[in-house]
């Protein structure tokens, strides 16, 4: 009758894993396992809100921990929705979820086993204590099963003819192994209990078995059978010194079976923030999200008026393994509608930037049978989520207050800002407010714009940035020459999320943001300043023309810089276009479409710095012969290390390669004939493209 099934081969080894792993802190499966049946209850219970007969089976909804010392069995059963065969077969065992690799990999990397649950594998923690596992479990659409494994790489399904009918649900039987029987102790139950599960929102039952004594008339003692179902017996005669004389009279010790439960608290957000301690928001945060931390920030708060919820929400410590894969639904807010737990995963209740959020929303005014599909369009939730993001927004407020908190909340949650910038408009400049940023003044910690602002000098007008791939590729860029030299701080942004983000800022307190490397920069300057530039600009006129003819369609335009003081050039993008950075990142997205690429691929201008030696020395050579070779290999060089420096790739790196190459070369005085007399030489062909005029005479002029 029994079925055999082997468990896919990441969760055999995970079972292998938890079950050789030496680790003391075992008490976490109980948390685990209810947690489960909480989640069961759950889905019961909303089921039952549009389909009332879903609960006939079994209409309490509760938790039940037995526990069986002279067998040595722990039993934990819910009246929660139960798994048919399929699904027992599927959830525990074949089917692998990406946090059972996950898991095993943060254990390698020095992750606590508490953290299972995280990871979505908790049913598995039951071997931490468990030789054998039995799952007896009935769900409304099939007959009762059993699945029973003792790991070692198999389970069975049997058809249960054996056990009780459970009505509904699911009853977990761990068979404990031998050093594991203090979780059959009362004491140590209600202890595990009231520290990680104190919050459940269903009653959680314990099994206690009391000796009872009672006196016993004379009638009754004929009448043995009359005792309770689950208790056993035991009569003792007793003698009563002051009667002694009258009759002996009975008395009986029984054993009775009651059930205690054991979290009788009220839902934590019913209750008054100030009557709730720090420790009850934490215990109340980890039963909430599995979480094996204390959260960094709550807010618990209410709404009153026209309409009416109470709400707590949680920030983590830090960011869940998975936060950005992006199929997995999250578990984030809560749903309750007057007390009752409706769903988990109401995409509605918070953007999806603040999916980080944790918390409960218990609502007076939603109707109890509220669909999936009618909660999109209702105003109620819409004004309900409004709400939700300003706390949010306060909260991060409060968060920033002290320094060492937020810099935890952004280094995990930083991320999260940016999408906010780029997704919510209406919430943009707030959240700008938390955006932090390497820049050119500050480049050991992260510098928040409205700090940028306070040192800006009074002539300087705007925010000036810079995208690149990495603080080390950006921080000493030509683009900085000039700003730098006015005392204008450029904020570096090295997250490629950044360059999505600052587009859609657009401006901050009143104030552009301007990218340095786009064209266009117009830096505040004196009228002196600007006489000189445009003066410069008519004088290097004609070397302008010369090397936009020798670069061809290579560069849009070559005009004189107002940005660079030291090197001799740079090439700066059309203000819409892509950065090069953009570039960067779009070249690295495989899929993209590539007719959008050659749309928005950066059209750029070539500036040359007047100031520059090697700029005017061209310009000299220029005014001498224009038609002289050389000026066209020299102003290739300048353009592709032009490329480099302003963060492009080379799209010929050989033929660079080769220029410089050739240009060593001369610089140590090596032969050209001695060079094609190496056995290997290689024919005229290799020679770079534009060395028309003879490579010697080319390169001597750069000595
Ligand atoms: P998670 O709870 O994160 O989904 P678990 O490993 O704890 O991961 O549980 C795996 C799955 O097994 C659950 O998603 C659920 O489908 C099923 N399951 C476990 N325990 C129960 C239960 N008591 N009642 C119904 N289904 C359960
Ligand atoms: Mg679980």
């Amino acid at each position: 009758m029994s079925e055999s099934f082997g468990f896919q081969a990441e969760i055999s080894q995970l079972l292998d894993l938890i079950i050789n792993t030496f680790y003391s802190n075992k008490e976490i499966f109980l948390r685990e396992l209810i947690s489960n049946c909480s989640d069961a209850l759950d889905k019961i219970r909303y089921a039952s809100l549009t389909d009332p007969s879903a609960l006939e089976n079994e209409k309490e909804l509760y938790i039940r921990i037995v526990p069986d010392k002279e067998n040595h069995i722990l039993s934990i059963r819910d009246t929660g929705i139960g798994m048919t065969k399929a699904d027992l077969v599927n959830n525990l065992g074949t089917i692998a979820k990406s946090g059972t690799k996950g898991f095993m990999e943060a254990l390698n990397s020095g992750a606590d086993i508490s953290m299972i649950g995280q990871f979505g594998v908790g049913f598995y923690s039951a071997y931490l204590v468990a030789e054998r596992v039995q799952v007896v479990s009935k769900h409304n659409d099939d007959e009762q099963y059993i699945w029973e494994s003792a790991a070692g790489g198999t389970f069975t399904i049997t058809p249960d003819t054996v056990n009780p009918p459970l009505g509904r649900g699911t009853e977990l039987r761990l068979f404990l192994k031998e050093d594991q029987y203090e979780y059959l102790e009362e004491k140590k139950i209600k202890e595990i209990v009231k520290k990680h599960s104190e919050f459940i929102s269903y009653p959680i039952q314990l099994a206690v078995t009391k000796e009872v004594e009672k006196a016993r008339s004379q009638e009754v003692e004929d009448d043995e059978e009359e005792m309770k179902d689950d208790s056993e017996a035991k009569i003792e005669e007793v003698e009563d010194d002051e009667e002694k004389k009258d009759k002996k009279k009975k008395k009986i010790k029984e054993k009775e079976v009651t059930n205690e439960e054991l979290n009788k608290t009220k839902p934590l957000w019913t209750r008054n923030p100030s009557d709730i301690t720090p420790e009850e928001y934490g215990a109340f945060y980890k039963s909430l999200t599995n979480d094996w931390e204390e959260h960094l920030a709550v807010k618990h708060f209410s709404v009153e008026g026209q309409l009416e919820f109470k709400a707590i929400l949680f920030i983590p410590k830090r960011a869940p393994f998975d936060l950005f894969e992006s199929k997995k639904k999250r578990n984030n807010i809560k749903l309750y509608v007057r007390r009752v737990f409706i769903m988990d995963d109401c995409e509605d209740l918070i953007p999806e930037y603040l999916n980080f959020v944790k918390g409960i929303v218990d609502s007076e005014d939603l109707p109890l049978n509220i669909s999936r599909e009618t909660l999109q369009q209702n105003k109620i939730l819409k004004v309900i989520r409004k709400n939700i993001v300003k706390k949010c927004m306060d909260l991060f407020t409060e968060i920033a207050e002290d320094k060492d908190n937020f810099n935890k909340f952004y280094e995990s949650f930083g991320k999260n800002m940016k999408l906010g910038i780029h997704e919510d408009a209406q919430n943009r400049s707030k959240l700008a407010e938390f955006l932090r940023f390497f820049s050119t003044k500050s480049q050991e910690e992260q510098t928040s714009i409205k700090d940028y602002i306070t040192r800006m000098p009074e002539v300087q007008k705007n925010i000036y940035y810079l995208t690149g791939e990495s603080l080390s590729s950006v921080k000493d860029s030509p683009f900085l020459e000039v700003l730098k030299k006015k005392g204008f701080e450029v904020l570096l942004l090295v997250d490629p999320i950044d360059e999505y983000a600052v587009t859609q800022l657009k401006e901050f307190d009143g104030k552009k943001l301007i990218c340095v490397s786009k064209e266009g920069l117009e830096l505040e300057e004196t009228e002196e300043e600007k006489k000189a530039r445009e003066e410069e600009a008519t004088q290097f006129e004609d070397l302008c023309k010369t090397v936009k003819d020798a670069l061809g369609d290579k560069v849009e335009k070559v005009v004189v810089s107002n940005r660079i003081s030291d090197s001799p050039c740079v090439l700066v993008t059309g203000q819409f276009g892509w950065s090069s950075n953009m570039e960067r990142i779009m070249k690295a997205q495989a899929l993209r479409d590539s007719s959008m690429s050659s749309y928005m691929a950066s059209k750029k201008t070539l500036e040359l710095n007047p100031h520059n030696a090697i700029v005017k020395e061209l310009k000299k050579k220029v005014a001498e012969d224009k038609a002289d070779k050389s000026v066209r290999d020299l102003t290739y060089l300048l353009f592709e290390t032009a490329l480099l420096t302003s963060g492009f790739s080379l799209d010929d790196p050989t033929s660079f390669a080769k220029r410089i190459h050739r240009m060593i070369s001369l610089g140590l005085d090596v032969d050209d004939e001695e060079e094609d007399a190496a056995p290997a030489a290689s024919s005229s062909d290799d020679l770079p493209p534009p060395l028309e005029g003879g490579s010697t005479s080319a390169m001597e002029e750069i000595d």
